[in-house]
């Protein structure tokens, strides 16, 4: 994956990790117990019994997660999508909380800019950004909105990330 490579050196550089690891690793991490599956023949980990400090990511059916404390990004395979693992990146570097307390609103400029720091092809963002619940009363999700309303959105979270130091200029930062 060419996106990860990159980064993963700026997470090296912010004293962090993103780590690709078997599943046998994983597991031992997640605490899991027999996978069972899906309507749709996917893999999806029912019970879950994590070791102290990993968070398995919540919506993932594959396998993701962080270890908050060390700026860990954890995964398994070549297929997870680069998008999830720069929301996970995000948890690490970009919010002062673990992710049981974290409010992921005011970090999705972070990621934004960080898809578009990596050069990664934004129809994939898009792609897997779109059940991401938009912080708002009637709780669309990024695909409910139009093109416009996205880009607007996207506008004023980029904003708010500025603001909050979370993006200077145009490059994502750490705030750990
Ligand atoms: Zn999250």
């Amino acid at each position: 994956m060419t996106v990860i490579g990159p980064l993963s050196e700026m997470a090296r550089s912010w004293g962090g990790a993103i780590r690709c690891v078997s599943e046998d690793v994983f597991n031992k991490y997640a605490g899991a117990g027999e996978p069972s599956r899906t309507h749709d023949g996917q893999a999806w980990i029912t019970q879950l019994n994590p070791v102290k400090g990993f968070y398995p990511a919540p919506f993932s059916t594959k396998n993701l997660g962080i270890f908050w404390s060390r700026k860990q990004v954890i995964y398994t395979g070549e297929n997870m999508p680069w998008p999830d693992i720069v929301h996970e990146a995000a948890h690490v570097f970009a919010c002062k909380v673990n992710p049981n307390r974290s409010n992921e609103w005011p970090f999705l400029g972070w990621e934004y800019a960080m898809a578009k720091y990596l050069g990664g092809p934004m129809t994939d963002w898009f792609k897997y950004m779109r059940d991401y619940v938009v912080d708002g009363k009637r709780g669309d999700t990024f695909g409910d909105l139009s093109p416009s309303r996205r880009h607007l959105l996207l506008q004023e979270r980029i904003h708010a990330a500025r603001d909050l130091k979370l993006v200077v200029g145009d490059v994502p930062q750490c705030i750990r």
